[in-house]
């Protein structure tokens, strides 16, 4: 079986790529396979150059066949904050809540409705060319979080045509319809392999 290395420590991303990969014949790893991985500075000015130094790190280091991914939220009446910065958009250690408050508080400013988009880019690398793609899943920034699943800001987003925040929505129902199944599938379609 085809085996590739997913340029990530954070496990709600892997789940959610090994749930959107299930009929695809790959063995997927992660960071979190191996005692020592890259520490990979995201100093990229957009989501597919911070997808792209991860994934050359990941090969960089291993050698096997990767993909590393970027991604974020966007807020429109923000300007596209925190985007890049979403996972450290409070500072560092990353911490959910933190992030989460610190967007709701900049967002208090503004009227209602709180309209964004997550995006995700995914770019693929072996050694020759790379190959990118990217996905985006628009909805509603809500005021109060709700729901226990998913990770980050999924307790304030409401994505287009739903009444549940990506939180209240079962893993497989957010990865029927996310960024990442979008940029993801897009990949996979490029690369033959679905
Ligand atoms: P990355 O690991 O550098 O791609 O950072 C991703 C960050 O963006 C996460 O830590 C979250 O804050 C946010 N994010 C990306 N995708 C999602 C998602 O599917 N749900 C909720 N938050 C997300």
């Amino acid at each position: 079986m085809k085996k590739i290395l997913l340029a990530t420590t954070n496990k709600g991303k892997l789940n959610d790529v090994k749930e959107i990969l299930k009929d695809v014949e790959v063995e997927i790893l992660s960071f979190l396979d191996f005692d020592e991985y890259p520490e990979v500075e995201e100093t990229g000015t957009t989501f597919l150059e911070n997808a792209e130094l991860k994934v050359r790190a990941a090969f960089e280091k291993y050698g096997i066949p990767s993909i590393g991914d970027d991604s974020g939220l966007e807020s429109f009446q923000l300007n596209g904050e925190p985007g890049i910065y979403s996972a450290r958009y409070a500072g560092l250690p990353a911490d959910d809540e933190k992030n989460n408050l610190k967007l709701l508080e900049k967002l208090s400013q503004y009227p209602e409705p709180h309209l964004g988009r997550f995006v995700c880019a995914a770019v693929y690398f072996d050694g020759k060319g790379l190959i990118s793609a990217v996905g985006e899943v628009r909805g509603n920034i809500i005021n109060n979080p709700r729901g226990k699943n998913g990770f980050g800001y999924d307790p304030l987003f409401v994505p287009d045509g739903y009444k549940n925040t990506m939180a209240e929505l079962t893993h497989e129902e957010k990865n029927k319809i996310s960024h990442r199944l979008k940029a993801f599938k897009e990949l996979i379609k490029i690369l033959d392999w679905d």
